[in-house]
Protein backbone atom coordinates (compact mmCIF):
# COMPACT_ATOMS: atom_id res chain seq x y z
CA UNK A 1 0.00 0.00 0.00
CA UNK A 2 1.61 3.43 0.82
CA UNK A 3 1.02 4.30 -3.35
CA UNK A 4 0.60 8.02 -4.61
CA UNK A 5 -2.74 9.03 -6.35
CA UNK A 6 -2.42 12.49 -7.83
CA UNK A 7 -6.75 13.58 -7.63
CA UNK A 8 -7.27 16.07 -10.34
CA UNK A 9 -10.21 18.08 -9.28
CA UNK A 10 -11.08 21.47 -9.11
CA UNK A 11 -13.99 21.42 -6.77
CA UNK A 12 -12.37 21.66 -3.69
CA UNK A 13 -14.81 20.00 -1.44
CA UNK A 14 -14.97 17.00 -3.22
CA UNK A 15 -11.39 16.76 -3.79
CA UNK A 16 -10.74 17.21 -0.03
CA UNK A 17 -12.93 14.68 0.86
CA UNK A 18 -11.65 12.43 -1.75
CA UNK A 19 -7.83 12.78 -0.06
CA UNK A 20 -9.32 12.32 3.52
CA UNK A 21 -10.54 8.85 2.74
CA UNK A 22 -7.72 7.86 0.35
CA UNK A 23 -5.60 9.00 3.47
CA UNK A 24 -7.42 7.32 5.62
CA UNK A 25 -7.01 4.14 3.48
CA UNK A 26 -3.00 4.40 3.77
CA UNK A 27 -2.93 6.62 0.26
CA UNK A 28 -0.26 9.03 -0.05
CA UNK A 29 -1.85 12.11 -2.06
CA UNK A 30 -0.94 15.03 -4.63
CA UNK A 31 -4.26 17.21 -5.49
CA UNK A 32 -4.27 19.33 -8.41
CA UNK A 33 -7.00 21.88 -9.20
CA UNK A 34 -6.36 22.66 -12.40
CA UNK A 35 -6.34 20.39 -16.11
CA UNK A 36 -3.01 22.49 -17.17
CA UNK A 37 -0.65 21.96 -13.85
CA UNK A 38 -1.78 17.79 -14.37
CA UNK A 39 0.07 16.80 -16.84
CA UNK A 40 3.56 17.89 -15.34
CA UNK A 41 2.20 17.23 -12.27
CA UNK A 42 1.98 13.87 -12.81
CA UNK A 43 5.46 13.61 -14.71
CA UNK A 44 7.12 14.69 -11.53
CA UNK A 45 4.74 12.64 -8.93
CA UNK A 46 4.79 9.84 -10.60
CA UNK A 47 1.94 8.44 -9.24
CA UNK A 48 0.73 4.92 -9.28
CA UNK A 49 -2.77 6.21 -10.11
CA UNK A 50 -4.76 9.81 -11.42
CA UNK A 51 -8.31 10.48 -10.39
CA UNK A 52 -9.33 12.73 -13.22
CA UNK A 53 -12.45 14.95 -13.07
CA UNK A 54 -13.45 16.00 -16.28
CA UNK A 55 -14.61 19.37 -16.14
CA UNK A 56 -11.65 21.47 -15.02
CA UNK A 57 -10.48 24.97 -15.51
CA UNK A 58 -7.19 25.10 -17.21
CA UNK A 59 -7.43 22.12 -19.72
CA UNK A 60 -10.01 19.98 -19.45
CA UNK A 61 -10.29 16.37 -18.50
CA UNK A 62 -9.65 14.93 -21.64
CA UNK A 63 -6.93 16.79 -22.81
CA UNK A 64 -5.19 15.93 -20.34
CA UNK A 65 -6.03 12.38 -20.53
CA UNK A 66 -4.77 12.80 -24.18
CA UNK A 67 -1.58 14.43 -23.44
CA UNK A 68 -0.94 11.39 -20.12
CA UNK A 69 -1.47 9.12 -22.66
CA UNK A 70 0.96 10.78 -25.47
CA UNK A 71 4.30 10.98 -22.90
CA UNK A 72 5.78 7.90 -22.43
CA UNK A 73 6.63 9.54 -18.70
CA UNK A 74 2.58 8.80 -17.87
CA UNK A 75 1.21 6.74 -20.28
CA UNK A 76 1.44 3.81 -18.67
CA UNK A 77 -0.33 4.79 -15.07
CA UNK A 78 -3.78 4.00 -14.67
CA UNK A 79 -6.78 6.76 -14.67
CA UNK A 80 -9.69 6.78 -13.18
CA UNK A 81 -11.92 9.56 -14.68
CA UNK A 82 -14.52 11.27 -12.47
CA UNK A 83 -17.62 12.15 -14.82
CA UNK A 84 -20.68 14.21 -13.73
CA UNK A 85 -23.90 12.39 -15.57
CA UNK A 86 -25.24 14.01 -18.62
CA UNK A 87 -21.31 13.29 -19.76
CA UNK A 88 -21.96 10.25 -21.20
CA UNK A 89 -20.31 10.57 -24.52
CA UNK A 90 -17.31 12.55 -22.69
CA UNK A 91 -16.95 9.00 -20.90
CA UNK A 92 -16.89 6.74 -24.02
CA UNK A 93 -14.16 9.66 -25.84
CA UNK A 94 -11.73 9.20 -22.27
CA UNK A 95 -12.09 5.14 -22.15
CA UNK A 96 -10.97 5.60 -25.93
CA UNK A 97 -8.65 7.59 -24.92
CA UNK A 98 -6.94 5.07 -22.59
CA UNK A 99 -8.46 5.69 -19.04
CA UNK A 100 -8.97 2.72 -17.21
CA UNK A 101 -12.34 3.30 -15.36
CA UNK A 102 -14.75 5.89 -14.72
CA UNK A 103 -17.20 7.06 -11.61
CA UNK A 104 -19.92 8.71 -12.24
CA UNK A 105 -20.55 11.69 -9.87
CA UNK A 106 -22.30 11.92 -7.06
CA UNK A 107 -20.28 8.60 -6.04
CA UNK A 108 -19.95 7.55 -2.75
CA UNK A 109 -16.73 6.88 -1.16
CA UNK A 110 -17.05 3.00 -1.05
CA UNK A 111 -17.25 2.57 -4.60
CA UNK A 112 -14.68 4.95 -5.71
CA UNK A 113 -12.25 2.90 -3.00
CA UNK A 114 -13.19 -0.41 -4.61
CA UNK A 115 -12.53 1.18 -8.32
CA UNK A 116 -9.36 2.50 -7.09
CA UNK A 117 -8.43 -0.96 -5.20
CA UNK A 118 -9.43 -3.19 -8.36
CA UNK A 119 -7.33 -0.68 -11.22
CA UNK A 120 -4.14 -0.57 -8.78
CA UNK A 121 -4.73 -4.56 -8.26
CA UNK A 122 -5.01 -5.34 -11.78
CA UNK A 123 -1.53 -3.09 -12.73
CA UNK A 124 0.11 -5.01 -10.23
CA UNK A 125 -0.16 -8.10 -11.45
CA UNK A 126 0.53 -6.90 -14.82
CA UNK A 127 3.35 -5.48 -13.59
CA UNK A 128 4.50 -8.90 -12.16
CA UNK A 129 3.60 -10.90 -14.84
CA UNK A 130 5.48 -9.18 -17.45
CA UNK A 131 8.62 -10.93 -18.58
CA UNK A 132 11.64 -8.60 -17.07
CA UNK A 133 14.96 -9.59 -17.98
CA UNK A 134 15.37 -6.29 -17.33
CA UNK A 135 18.57 -5.90 -16.88
CA UNK A 136 20.93 -5.82 -19.47
CA UNK A 137 25.07 -5.41 -19.78
CA UNK A 138 27.70 -4.24 -22.51
CA UNK A 139 31.36 -4.00 -21.57
CA UNK A 140 31.20 -1.00 -18.52
CA UNK A 141 27.34 -0.46 -19.23
CA UNK A 142 24.56 -1.71 -16.92
CA UNK A 143 21.30 -0.82 -17.94
CA UNK A 144 18.36 -1.92 -14.60
CA UNK A 145 15.02 -1.31 -16.34
CA UNK A 146 13.36 -1.93 -13.33
CA UNK A 147 14.96 0.87 -11.07
CA UNK A 148 15.18 3.20 -13.90
CA UNK A 149 19.18 3.29 -13.41
CA UNK A 150 22.28 3.30 -15.88
CA UNK A 151 25.44 2.41 -14.47
CA UNK A 152 28.80 3.29 -16.49
CA UNK A 153 31.76 1.37 -14.15
CA UNK A 154 29.47 0.85 -11.71
CA UNK A 155 28.68 4.54 -11.07
CA UNK A 156 25.78 6.02 -11.84
CA UNK A 157 24.83 8.21 -14.77
CA UNK A 158 22.08 10.87 -14.93
CA UNK A 159 19.85 10.48 -18.43
CA UNK A 160 16.62 12.31 -19.40
CA UNK A 161 13.83 9.83 -19.40
CA UNK A 162 14.13 10.17 -23.30
CA UNK A 163 17.93 8.94 -22.88
CA UNK A 164 17.09 6.40 -20.67
CA UNK A 165 14.18 4.93 -22.79
CA UNK A 166 16.39 5.09 -25.93
CA UNK A 167 19.06 3.42 -24.37
CA UNK A 168 17.07 1.04 -23.41
CA UNK A 169 15.67 0.49 -26.54
CA UNK A 170 18.61 -0.14 -28.28
CA UNK A 171 20.20 -2.16 -25.87
CA UNK A 172 16.72 -4.56 -25.48
CA UNK A 173 17.01 -5.01 -29.56
CA UNK A 174 20.91 -6.69 -29.66
CA UNK A 175 22.13 -5.89 -32.97
CA UNK A 176 19.08 -5.07 -34.87
CA UNK A 177 18.68 -1.87 -36.45
CA UNK A 178 15.92 0.73 -34.95
CA UNK A 179 14.93 3.38 -37.58
CA UNK A 180 14.52 6.94 -36.05
CA UNK A 181 10.24 6.30 -36.24
CA UNK A 182 10.83 3.20 -34.62
CA UNK A 183 13.08 4.88 -31.70
CA UNK A 184 10.65 7.96 -31.54
CA UNK A 185 7.70 5.34 -30.78
CA UNK A 186 9.65 3.15 -28.27
CA UNK A 187 10.98 6.46 -26.76
CA UNK A 188 8.37 9.09 -26.84
CA UNK A 189 5.19 6.86 -26.83
CA UNK A 190 3.21 5.89 -30.00
CA UNK A 191 1.97 8.87 -31.51
CA UNK A 192 5.26 10.92 -31.23
CA UNK A 193 5.89 10.71 -35.18
CA UNK A 194 3.00 13.09 -35.68
CA UNK A 195 4.75 15.55 -32.84
CA UNK A 196 8.43 14.79 -33.09
CA UNK A 197 10.96 15.37 -35.45
CA UNK A 198 13.20 12.30 -36.55
CA UNK A 199 16.14 14.61 -36.29
CA UNK A 200 15.11 14.94 -32.17
CA UNK A 201 16.37 11.21 -32.12
CA UNK A 202 19.73 12.31 -33.39
CA UNK A 203 20.05 15.28 -30.68
CA UNK A 204 19.70 12.59 -27.92
CA UNK A 205 21.44 9.69 -29.41
CA UNK A 206 24.64 12.74 -29.61
CA UNK A 207 24.18 14.15 -25.67
CA UNK A 208 23.10 10.31 -24.46
CA UNK A 209 26.60 9.22 -26.50
CA UNK A 210 28.84 12.31 -24.23
CA UNK A 211 27.05 10.79 -21.10
CA UNK A 212 27.88 7.38 -21.88
CA UNK A 213 31.92 8.65 -22.58
CA UNK A 214 33.58 5.68 -23.79
CA UNK A 215 30.89 3.17 -24.13
CA UNK A 216 29.02 5.83 -25.93
CA UNK A 217 30.66 4.17 -29.38
CA UNK A 218 28.87 1.18 -28.78
CA UNK A 219 25.43 3.53 -30.37
CA UNK A 220 26.45 3.09 -34.06
CA UNK A 221 25.08 5.05 -36.78
CA UNK A 222 23.68 3.63 -39.66
CA UNK A 223 23.64 5.67 -42.20
CA UNK A 224 20.14 6.44 -43.82
CA UNK A 225 18.56 4.29 -41.46
CA UNK A 226 18.73 4.21 -37.83
CA UNK A 227 21.19 2.79 -34.68
CA UNK A 228 21.66 -0.21 -33.39
CA UNK A 229 23.80 -1.08 -30.64
CA UNK A 230 27.00 -2.60 -30.33
CA UNK A 231 27.05 -5.24 -27.57
CA UNK A 232 30.38 -7.01 -28.40
CA UNK A 233 33.76 -6.32 -27.03
CA UNK A 234 35.60 -4.33 -28.94
CA1 LIG B 1 -15.01 19.89 -12.06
Amino acid sequence: MNEKILVVEDERDISRMIEYNLKKEGYRTVLVHDGSFAALTAAKEKPALILLDLMLPGLDGLEVCRRLKADAKTRTIPIIMLTAKGEESDKVLGLGLGADDYVTKPFGLKELLARVQAVLRRYSEKAAGAAAPERLKAGLLELDAAKVEVRLKGAPVELTSKEFELLKALMACGEKVLTREELLEKAWGLDASLEVETRTVDVHVGTLRKKLRSEGRRIVTVKNYGYRFEGEEA
